[in-house]
């Protein structure tokens, strides 16, 4: 068994991902799905890189690549329109600008930087080896709450990236994650499984499941994403995210339509 809709996945305007929008969906439907949602990296409001996201001035066009494709898959796959933006406090006020441009399915949220470090970017791994790591982790952990709790987001991205290298916190972070899960759950934002983590250093899904356990018993929805950055990657492991998600006792996941929950579809 595996879930029907996948939402995280990324478009070339970002400067990192290849393959056109009809690509990953034509890949969706030979996986099985018959729902996606595109999320690519919203134009990063503190500085620009065009490896990163795209520009503030390509919005409309990646909206035109995503209504042409929705046009061309109809009635065969639904495909929402999301985005993924990043967390930047101090930001809040232009990110919102951003997100109000359209009218989105859903706003996906990521912690990719704490401070101004980008601690996931592979050509800022070499700062991990300064950094003490517990600190680290409960930095980002205080940001995941933080995002939450901006009202900018509906589902939260990869919520134990920091470990993407495979650095491990020597504290346990359970009671993090626990305060985490709630203020999600507070503010009525989802998490995601995401399979990319397997296609990552650390060789682990994002989260990994004594955490994901921690958000089903704190009643936080569930959505499934595969962070494709290349249509091939659409729908991959899908089958390993589903077992796990059973395996932590979720009952349901949840499809959006316009920042609302739209259908809870069964495990
Ligand atoms: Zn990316
Ligand atoms: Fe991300
Ligand atoms: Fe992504
Ligand atoms: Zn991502």
């Amino acid at each position: 068994m595996r879930p029907i809709s996948d939402y995280h996945m990324h478009t070339p305007l970002c400067g990192h991902a290849t393959g056109e929008p009809a690509e990953y969906a034509r890949h969706a439907v030979k996986m099985g799905l018959s729902e996606i949602g595109f999320s690519d990296h919203a134009p990063l409001v503190a500085y620009f890189d065009p490896k990163v996201s795209m520009r503030l001035d390509q919005l409309p066009l990646y909206y035109r690549m995503i209504e042409k494709a929705q046009t061309e898959f109809k009635p065969q796959l639904t495909i929402k329109v999301g985005i993924e933006a990043d967390f930047i406090p101090g930001y809040e006020n232009k990110t919102k600008e951003i997100l109000a441009d359209y009218p989105y399915d859903y706003v996906i949220g990521s912690v990719h930087f704490i401070d101004d470090w980008g601690f996931d970017n592979p050509e800022e791994r070499k700062k991990w080896e300064k950094e003490n790591i517990d600190k680290v982790y409960r930095k980002y952990y205080e940001l995941l709450r933080r995002s939450a709790q901006s009202g900018l987001f509906d589902i939260m991205a990869h919520v134990d990236l920091v470990k993407k290298f495979g650095h491990r916190s020597t504290e346990s972070m359970a009671e993090e994650v626990k305060k985490t899960a709630k203020v999600f759950k507070e503010c009525g934002v989802a998490v995601e499984i995401n399979t990319s983590g397997l296609r990552k250093p650390v060789k682990e899904m994002y989260p990994e499941k004594s955490l994901l356990q921690i958000y089903q018993q704190a009643g936080v929805p569930l959505a499934f994403g595969s962070d494709a950055h290349d249509p091939l990657d659409v729908g991959k492991d899908f089958d390993k995210a589903y077992a796990l998600a059973r395996e932590v006792g979720y009952g349901e996941y949840v499809l959006f339509k316009k920042r609302k929950i739209e259908r809870k579809i069964k495990i």
